[in-house]
């Protein structure tokens, strides 16, 4: 294969395993508290967000527990609704920015997650992280095709975070009564979190997928967790509300 493709390839695997780590560590385990994780798991877990994505846990939670506070209202930190659809799709971190570094919003809506030491030693450097993530693709590929790799998954990890929350509140289907929308294709690109709609329906629910031809690959890498009895799970049969007519 040539050297591009393969660089192209390993982005694009290493975004898909950041989407996984992101839906089942930060947002069903630490966010709604879906499902719990082994505590060596949720530290490994830790480091991959950490060198593949330079995010801290807290401020993610602040964020994502902010947003369903406020679900398209005023106050909601990437609502398409109230920023309008192409600054959340494209500038999703950009919004994402102004909550995670309030420290008021942080420890109002995290409070469960407060900072220890290896947030202090480690956690709280990003860009420490991601110049380790870096350093482990130049060392395997090279410095050009790292910098592509890195790109490629830079690139697809902004862009998907900003379709769960910009594609995933404006178009698809809405089977259950909030403004959320389901989107199949979404999800197979993002580790399940297309079903948005289902998830709004039922956010301590640990499975997303709820109807038949729904899919959520972020709930099988869960199922492979809990069959190693490295997770568990609070429940996987969501309450159902009516739907929207
Ligand atoms: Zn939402
Ligand atoms: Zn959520």
């Amino acid at each position: 294969m040539p050297a591009v493709l393969e660089a192209v390839l390993i982005g694009l695997l290493t975004s898909q395993f950041a989407f996984v780590v992101t839906t089942v560590y930060l947002h069903r385990a630490l966010a709604h508290r879906a499902i719990t994780l082994k505590p060596p798991i949720a530290f490994a877990c830790r480091v991959v967000i950490w060198i593949a994505t330079g995010t801290r846990p807290r401020q993610w939670v602040a964020v994502h527990r902010k947003h369903h506070a406020y679900t398209d209202k005023e106050g909601d930190p990437h609502s398409p609704v109230v920023f309008g659809y192409p600054l959340v799709q494209f500038g999703n971190a950009i919004l994402y920015r102004k909550v995670a570094r309030n420290p008021v919003a942080v420890s109002r809506y995290a409070r469960d997650l407060p900072g220890d030491r290896w947030d202090k030693v480690l956690f709280d450097h990003a860009l420490l992280g991601l110049g380790i993530g870096v350093a482990i693709l130049v060392a395997v590929l090279g410095w050009e095709m790292a910098l592509i790799a890195a790109t490629v998954h830079a690139s697809l990890y902004l862009l998907g975070g900003g379709a769960i929350n910009a594609i995933g509140h404006k178009w698809g289907k809405r089977p259950h009564d909030n403004l959320a929308t389901n989107n199949q294709w979404l999800a197979w690109c993002v580790a399940g979190e297309g079903l948005h709609n289902n998830h709004h329906a039922a956010t301590t629910s640990g499975r997303l997928s709820m109807a038949k031809g729904e899919f959520d690959p972020g709930w099988w890498a869960v199922r492979v967790l809990v069959l190693l009895r490295w997770a568990t799970v609070r429940h996987d049969k969501p309450v159902r509300k009516p739907a929207r007519v």
